[in-house]
Order: structure tokens, then sequence, then C-alpha cells
């Protein structure tokens, strides 16, 4: 505003200032042709018409609002514009004069003591030898008032747009950031353990895109922290079984008195299926928070699918041996594609060994590797006991199991196929199951052969 302020006037005083001076040159050129006309020599010797001159030069004076002095070579008055009193016959000392009678031209100069623009211009006579000089003031206090006026009127109305414009950023700002304080309240509840908090989202304005981004992070995390509670009170439930059943066995030992040899041996016995029992879950929460270290990422390279399978099938065949079951595989044609070998080798691993485990003696597991152009099939298919439809979008929960009894007999920790799924999933993959109870299961792996 001040900057404003300050070159409004400077703009408004040149601009008047300008104007008055090239009036003054005009002035003074046409008094000069005027008194040229007249006959300098004859005027300063009396023998022209001085005092109809002198009328005149008064007459053009008062019509241009200025005061018009002619001077002969010495710098004396020779006629005035004003009469009372006038300077006719007193000799001045003024600078732009005595200028003008040396014959060096100057600008109109504004004089602020005097609050005056003098300007002068040197007029020949005497055939040209000698210089006489015209002198025009112009009085500017009247510019000066007006212009002081307009400064107090600019001075008072930038005050008030200056008001005005702070009061309007102050209720601007505090607009702005009434919804930002709301924000930061919900953002310091949920830092301070509250993931139930959510921003209220009203229109579409970037508070609004931020609100949403932070709504859904914090249900992630409400999730993830649900997820995580329920893992470790799986976790804990699922050692307790073991951990009692130890108990129960060595106090029953340790209350009864002379136990035979055969007792203790078959107590013992019973606690060191239970250790290994804790030993298979242990292992198998490893494997998994191996797989979930997202972060540690995957080791990909170029690995062939048949081979994978094949190693599998040979390590799983003392199992299916064991239970009398026939491993059959079907290699149908060669596929290589982008993965983790080991992880993805877990994959199936857990979904044969499962065939192996829940198909009755006599049974068959068949593995099918195929694939497309885009995708590789991997199939898992057995004659065994089956998946209830109603249970079967359950498996891949964490210790899940469709028959506890049953499964604690089979060495099941319910992590397998979990550990599966993770395992697909990051290779971009998916996992489909087709069932029947009592008739068998089919497992379809399909992964992805590229990585995009
Ligand atoms: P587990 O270690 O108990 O086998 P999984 O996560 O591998 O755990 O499997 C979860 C449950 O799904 C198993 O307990 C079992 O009841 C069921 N299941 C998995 N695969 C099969 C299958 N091929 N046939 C029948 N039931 C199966």
């Amino acid at each position: 505003m001040f900057i404003f302020y300050i070159t409004a006037m400077n703009y408004t005083e040149t601009h008047y200032l300008s104007e008055l001076k090239s009036d003054m040159q005009m002035h003074a050129r046409i008094a000069t042709t005027f008194l040229s006309r007249r006959g300098m020599d004859n005027l300063l010797e009396g023998g022209g018409p001085l005092a109809v001159v002198q009328g005149d030069i008064a007459g053009r004076g008062s019509e241009w609002n200025m005061r018009v002095l002619v001077f002969d070579e010495y710098a004396t008055v020779f006629i005035d514009s004003i009469t009372t009193p006038g300077r006719v016959g007193q000799t001045l000392i003024i600078p732009e004069v005595l200028s003008a009678l040396e014959r060096q031209y100057q600008e109109p100069l504004l004089r602020r003591e005097y609050q005056a623009i003098y300007y002068a211009i040197s007029i020949p006579y005497g055939d040209g030898e000698r210089f006489g000089a015209v002198l025009l003031v112009a009085c500017v206090e009247d510019i000066f008032n007006s212009l002081s006026q307009i400064s107090d009127r600019i001075l008072l109305y930038s005050l008030m747009v200056g008001i005005a414009v702070v009061a309007l950023v102050f209720v601007a700002s505090h607009w702005l950031i009434a919804p930002l304080r709301r924000m930061l309240r919900v953002v310091q509840r949920t830092a301070a353990g509250r993931l139930d908090q959510r921003v209220p989202v009203t229109g579409g304005d970037e508070y609004a895109v931020w609100g949403t981004a932070f709504n859904s992070m914090t249900e992630k995390l409400e999730q993830v922290e649900k997820t995580r509670e329920e893992f470790v009170s799986n976790v804990s439930h699922e050692l307790k079984t073991p951990l009692s059943s130890m108990k129960v066995l060595s106090e029953s030992l340790l209350l009864q008195e002379s136990v035979p040899e055969e007792v203790y041996r078959e107590f013992l016995q019973d606690i060191v299926s239970e250790v290994d029992r804790m030993t298979t879950i242990n292992n198998d929460l490893l494997a998994l928070v191996k797989i979930d270290q997202r972060e540690q990422g995957l080791n990909i390279r170029l690995v062939s699918i048949n081979l994978m399978v094949e190693d599998i099938l040979k390590r799983l065949s003392p199992l299916a041996e064991q239970r009398n079951v026939a491993l059959y595989y079907d290699d149908v044609r060669p596929v290589e594609m982008d993965a983790d070998e080991i992880k993805l080798s877990l994959a199936i691993s857990n979904i044969v060994e499962n065939g192996i485990k829940y198909t009755p003696g006599g049974g068959t597991v068949k593995v099918v590797v195929d694939a497309d152009h885009q995708f590789a099939y991997i199939t898992v298919q057995d004659t065994g006991i089956g998946i209830p439809e109603e249970e079967q979008s359950k498996i891949f929960t964490r210790f899940y199991r469709v028959d506890k009894t049953r499964d604690r007999e089979t060495g099941g920790t319910g992590l397998g196929l979990s550990i599966s799924y993770s395992a697909v999933l990051m290779h971009g993959g998916s996992i489909r199951v087709n069932s029947r109870q009592d008739e068998g299961s089919v497992f379809i792996v399909r992964i992805p052969i590229r990585r995009s």
C-alpha cells in the first residue's frame, strides 16, 4: 500500500508539472516571437510603443497564469507582466536569466523553495549581436495544494483497503485452518492409539481428499491391529493345548508312587510328541512370518516349474508310500517363469502334502503342470476326504482346521494353506478350490508367468 501511495503521488506530480513545463516552453516561444516582431531595439530605446507591448504582455501573462519578465543584456527588467509592484528598471540576479543571457539553454526548473517553475530563454536584438532574455515564472502552489488533498484521500483509501485486507486475511485464515485443526485433533487421538477415529469428510476439496486418504489408512491400521490380536490369541490358544497336556502328563507321573517303567516310557513318549507338535507350530509360524516380511521382497529368478514340482514329489514320496497313497505327475508342457523358488515351492509342497494327509490309504494324488501364454497352472487333485462347501472359504485362514480332532492326529497346525496363500499372492497369483466331501479336492494355483 505504501509503495502504491508513493508511486501514485510521484506519478501525479510529474504528470502535472511536465504539462505545465511544456505549456511554459510554448508560451515562451510565443512571447519571444511577439517581442521580436515589435522590435526589441526600438522598445529598449523608448522608440517603440512600450506601454502597448507592456499591456499586451500583461494580458498574456494573466491569460497564461504566469508572470512574464523581459530583460535586456544587463539583466535589467524592462517589461514586467505584473505592474504592482513591478520590477521594471531593477537588475535581478536570477540563475536561469543569466544562463539565457549567456545563450545557454536550460529546461524549465522547479524551485520548491518558491513553489514556482522558472523558465528563461534568450531573445536576440541589435542585429543579432546582443541578447536579452524572457523569463516565465509559473506558480505551482495550487498544484501542490490539490496534490496534497489527493494525497490525503489516497492515504485514507489505502488505510481503509489495508484494514479491510487484514480483516479479510484474518477471517479467511481462520476459515481455512478450522478443518485442519479438526483433522489435527483426530490425528492426535489416532496417534494415542484410538484407531476407531475418523476425519469428517465433506465436499470435494483438498481437505476431503486428505481426509478420505487418512480414513482409509486408519481403517487399514485397525484391520492390521485386529488381525494381529487374532493371530496372537490363536497362537497362544494353539500352544496352550500341548502345554496343558504336557503338564497333565508330568503331574500324573509325579503324583503316582512307584510307577512302572513302561508307564513312564509311554507318558514320556506322549510328552515328546507334544513337544514335536509345538516345534511344528513354531516352524510353521516362522515360515509364515518370513513370507509376510514383504520388505524383504521376493528373490525372483527364472524357475522351471516342472523341475520344482518333480523335486517336491520326490521329497513327499516317502510320506505317500507310508500312507499308501499313489502319487502321479502329469507334466503337460515345460513351464519356465519368474518366481521366488523357495517360497513358491513351499506353497505347492503344502498343498500336495495336504492331499496326501487327507487322502485315505489306497487313494491317489495327481499333480498337473500346465500353462497358457499368460499364466502357469499347477493343479493338485486328490481322492481324499474332501472339504464341506461351507468350510472352503475358511481353510486359508490362519489356524483354521475343518476337523480339529482328526487334524491333531494328522499333525496339522492349520497354518499350511495360509502360508501357501500368502506366497502365491506375493507372486500375483490365486488359489481356487473345488471339493466335495468324501469324494476329493482339487486345488488350482494360477500364477502370471511374467511379472509386470
Ligand atoms: P493343516 O496343517 O491342518 O493341514 P492347512 O492350513 O494346510 O492346515 O489346512 C487347513 C485345513 O483345511 C486342514 O486342517 C483340513 O481340514 C483342510 N484341508 C486342507 N487340504 C485338504 C485336502 N486336500 N482335503 C481335505 N481337507 C483339506
